[in-house]
């Protein structure tokens, strides 16, 4: 597995540079992602260094997905979404930009397309706002 250290999300995991934390566990963090396709878009990561999920475990995938779904419930109140978004990417030909493996959690409205994805910078204060709501909607600190 070649895995890129100096990537934005390993970045995040080892606290070299800031994210609006929605969710820690021991294996797995969530927070706000910069550049939302919509208010509330959430990213799920393993704390494992993993490229793609050929290049974790089927125990360490079961578990993302699992707290991506916990995560995604609770974005769905949150934001009082119709509906949910859930967007996974392996490797530059399917789209992925970061190589840490995430899911995506976008909350979606009727009628309401998504914005392009990692294009523009949200408000931070707006992030901060969004981060807020949505560890009230978990129960998280
Ligand atoms: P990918 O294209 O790899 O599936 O998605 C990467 C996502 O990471 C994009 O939606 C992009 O907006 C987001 N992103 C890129 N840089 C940062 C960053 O520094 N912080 C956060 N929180 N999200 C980022």
């Amino acid at each position: 597995m070649s895995y890129n250290p100096k990537n934005i999300f390993a970045k995040i995991l080892r606290g070299e540079i800031p994210a609006h934390k929605v969710y820690e566990d021991e294996h797995t963090l969530a927070f706000m992602d910069v550049m939302p396709q919509s208010d509330g878009h959430t990213l799920v990561i393993p704390k494992v260094f993993a490229e793609t999920v050929f290049d974790l475990s089927p125990d360490a995938l079961k578990n993302l997905i699992g707290v991506t779904q916990h995560i995604a419930t609770a974005a769905k109140t949150a934001f009082a979404a119709d509906g949910v978004t859930l967007m996974q990417f392996n490797g530059a030909a399917a789209g992925q930009t970061v190589p840490h493996v995430h899911f995506h959690i976008i909350p979606r409205y009727t009628g309401k397309s998504l914005q392009a994805h990692g294009r523009s910078m949200a408000d931070n204060a707006l992030l901060a706002q969004h981060a807020e709501q949505l560890r009230a909607a978990l129960n998280t600190p």
